[in-house]
């Protein structure tokens, strides 16, 4: 046998014993998991032994240089062998990919029988049910709520609510503004002008939205909150109505019993002005629950809630409205103070962190 014979036999050998090394491959129950791992081994393989530095190339080229009697049946060899490699290549590498399409098909498939993932429901911010109560209460009386911008001109933020430059309302209300001047409303009071406006009187409207100052956030301040304001005029309209109108709402979203009082104040929009509070909803005024100081009302039996009053003559004259014929009430209060007193929420921050943890538990 001549050395290119052997040369040749030799490469088939070698290939036969790199292919056993494979092992696993042969058996038809392979790990699936595995076959990935093997089809990368068998890539190695096909190269070594079929690439162009491969033994067979090299015996291809002596087809050419070994005698002519001789050279049919060594071509002949050479070519056996090599089909014999490249087609047990494909032959394995089939297989192994089938394997590994399996095991895909396996780890994806559904199984029908698992219980379904129960979509999570959602549900109203704490603000937004307290607003929504409120809301249905005034409406049943025949007000409308309306809603407005939130960014304003001085205009309206100040000079249409008898603030007008230079007034000391105007510092405790520094609020936000824009590059161009405009500022982010710090009362929801704007509404009413707005309304007025456009609508004239007689009008009732609550209007419930954000505002903004430019206050540091702590347990009772952060620089958005939310204002729900209640605006009636008309003609012959008076303190008796405001008080009748606040004391029938509140008794509604607590209880039958709930009182109301109203103590002198000074707002630059009202006149006179008042702030009112109302019996405690907790000890019902007497400022105790179960012996010990009762802490929604701090032991008063009485919680401060907003301001009130009547309309300024000078807010209705900017208006258009004439302040000999009509008179109105105006009140309002922070959304986010009734709603803490509701579910007893210590710290307002808590509202606006949007932490699920705390807003689940007002569904
Ligand atoms: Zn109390």
């Amino acid at each position: 046998m001549s050395d290119e014979t052997t040369q040749v036999e030799a490469a088939g050998d070698e290939f036969e014993r790199d292919l056993a090394s494979l092992g696993e491959v042969q058996l038809v129950d392979a790990d699936p998991s595995k076959a990935e791992e093997l089809l990368r081994i068998l890539g190695e393989l096909k190269v070594r032994h079929t690439g162009k530095k491969s033994a067979i190339a090299a015996a291809k080229k002596l087809i050419g240089k070994v005698a002519a009697e001789k050279r049919a049946d060594f071509g002949q060899l050479v070519q056996t062998v090599e089909n014999k490699i490249v087609s047990t290549i494909a032959e394995t590498e089939a297989k192994l990919k089938d394997l590994v399409s399996k095991a895909k098909t396996e780890s994806e498939r559904l199984d029908v029988t698992i219980p379904g993932r129960r979509p999570r429901t959602g549900h109203l911010h704490p603000i937004t049910i307290v607003r929504q109560r409120i809301e249905d209460i005034f409406v049943s009386m025949g007000y409308s709520i309306e809603d407005d911008r939130e960014i304003e001109t001085d205009y309206y933020n100040f000079d249409a609510l008898n603030i007008p430059e230079g007034h000391p309302a105007r510092e405790s209300q520094d609020t936000f503004y824009t590059t161009e001047g405009f500022a982010l409303r710090s009362q929801t009071s704007t509404v009413q002008i707005r309304a007025m406006e456009r609508r004239g009187v007689p009008i009732r409207i609550l209007a419930p939205g954000r505002v903004f100052r430019r206050d540091t956030p702590d347990m009772t301040h952060t620089p958005m909150f939310h204002q729900l304001e209640g605006l009636c005029v008309d003609k012959g309209i008076t303190m008796a109505h405001l008080k009748g109108t606040v004391t029938e709402w509140l008794q509604r979203l607590f209880d039958k019993d709930t009182r109301t009082r109203f103590r002198p104040s000074y707002f630059p929009f009202t006149e006179p002005s008042a702030e009112f509070d109302f019996s405690c909803f907790v000890c019902h005024g007497s400022g105790k629950l179960d012996g010990e100081r009762c802490r929604p009302c701090k032991g008063t039996g009485w919680i401060e809630l907003g301001g009130s009053g009547m309309v300024h003559p000078n807010v209705l004259r900017a208006c258009n409205i004439d302040p000999t014929v009509y008179s109105g009430f105006a009140f309002g209060f922070g959304l986010e103070r009734m709603a803490a007193l509701v579910y007893e929420i210590d710290d307002i921050r808590h509202m606006f962190e949007n932490d699920m943890r705390f807003l689940q538990q007002f569904k």
